[in-house]
């Protein structure tokens, strides 16, 4: 028999001291991760310390060529967002097919990123648009960020704060679902910037990675035709319920030539 203790943060501060004083407190933002686990006894948290009355992690807004989203921001709420909208379209579109109402409306971006499942979709963004994670105590470029199946580079009692997204000159992501879940068994991010242009796969490894024979095929030549020639190795790949490695490998190169289209197919994003 063990207690878990619920204390709620009014402030990043006050979250910090409980997470100083309490080595086996975690943070709460949506709990569509963490509550589950409680429940199936796979975490045993002394406290859970809720982040979501701390107003000053939530919200998004545009500053010159940066996308600012806040740790609290629900997925709805991304993708609903005109600001969004206007400045990432594929970072809306990728939130408006993350799970169900739901749990677009209680799970949100920190608390998405912070727990890097490998099938979760937000990772895949973070990385191929190159983004900066916010945290309390410093900045963490994403190519840094994310180290294995459910681990980051958060040390103990850090708490992502939001997120820097360089906006780019265009950008899209595509994924094949996981029909009971939302999940991805595959999803794709591609984003095209002045001076590189970026793949992030989540959905088939240890943790979201770069498919970086993409992105030198596609930095030489940014046409389908490109992508003839690059294939994925299934031998580095994981196989599971949803799909054989083989299968894995098949859908990187599908899902990545769907988001290649979709990426060509809009306009290039005029700089101001
Ligand atoms: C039925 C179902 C279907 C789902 N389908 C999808 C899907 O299709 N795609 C997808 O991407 N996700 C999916 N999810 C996951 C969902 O997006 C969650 O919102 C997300 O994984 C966790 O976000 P949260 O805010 O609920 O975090 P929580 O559950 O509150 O926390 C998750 C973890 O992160 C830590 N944490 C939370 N906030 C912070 C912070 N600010 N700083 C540091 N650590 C923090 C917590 O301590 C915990 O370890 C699904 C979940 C469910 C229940």
């Amino acid at each position: 028999m063990y207690e878990t203790l619920y204390l709620r943060a009014a402030s990043l501060d006050e979250a910090l001291a409980a997470l100083r004083e309490h080595d086996e407190a975690r943070p709460l933002s949506g709990g569509m991760t963490l509550i589950p686990t409680l429940k199936q006894r796979l975490a045993a948290p002394s406290h859970l310390v809720d982040l979501t009355r701390i107003d000053a992690l939530r919200g998004v807004s545009v500053e010159g060529d940066v996308l600012r989203v806040g740790a609290l921001t629900k997925h709805a709420e991304v993708a609903a967002s005109p600001v969004v909208a206007a400045a990432i379209p594929a970072l809306s579109q990728l939130a408006s097919v993350i799970a169900d109402p739901q749990v677009r409306n209680r799970g949100t971006m920190g608390g998405s990123v912070a727990n890097n499942d490998p099938a979760a979709d937000y990772p895949s963004a973070v990385l191929g648009l190159g983004a900066q994670v916010l945290t309390s105590h410093r900045r963490i470029a994403a190519d840094d960020f994310f180290v294995d199946t459910f681990e980051t580079a958060l040390e103990p009692g850090e708490i992502v704060t939001g997120f820097e997204y360089p906006i780019p000159l265009r950008a899209a992501y595509a994924k094949f679902r996981q029909p009971a879940s939302g999940y991805a068994v595959v999803g794709v991010f591609v984003a095209q910037f002045d001076d590189a242009l970026r793949v992030a796969v989540t959905g088939a490894g240890a943790s979201v990675f770069r498919w970086f024979d993409a992105e030198r095929a596609l930095a030489a030549d940014l046409s389908e035709a490109a992508l003839a020639d690059v294939e994925v190795d299934p031998s580095t790949l994981p196989e599971d319920a949803n799909g054989s490695a083989a299968y894995r490998a098949h859908l990187i190169e599908t899902y990545t030539r769907r988001s290649l289209q979709a990426l060509l197919a809009q306009p290039l994003r005029r700089r101001a």
